[in-house]
């Protein structure tokens, strides 16, 4: 098992459909919202960019 460092998992908000939604921090593939399938977030080397509003980032 990989150690990772600090971890996070954050809250965001779909802009189209206005679904709140927990996603990892870390995502390893592309994060779609629930409702609409929208883009929210996309791994970019190591790092997860997060395309949409983040409301809250979770410990
Ligand atoms: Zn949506």
């Amino acid at each position: 098992m990989i150690e990772e460092p600090k971890s996070k998992f954050v809250r965001v908000r779909c802009p189209k459909c206005k679904n709140d939604q927990v996603i990892f921090g870390k995502a390893a593939t592309k994060v779609r919202c629930v409702v609409c399938n929208r883009l929210l977030a996309e791994p970019t080397g190591g790092k997860t960019k997060i395309r949409t509003q983040v409301l809250e980032v979770l410990e």
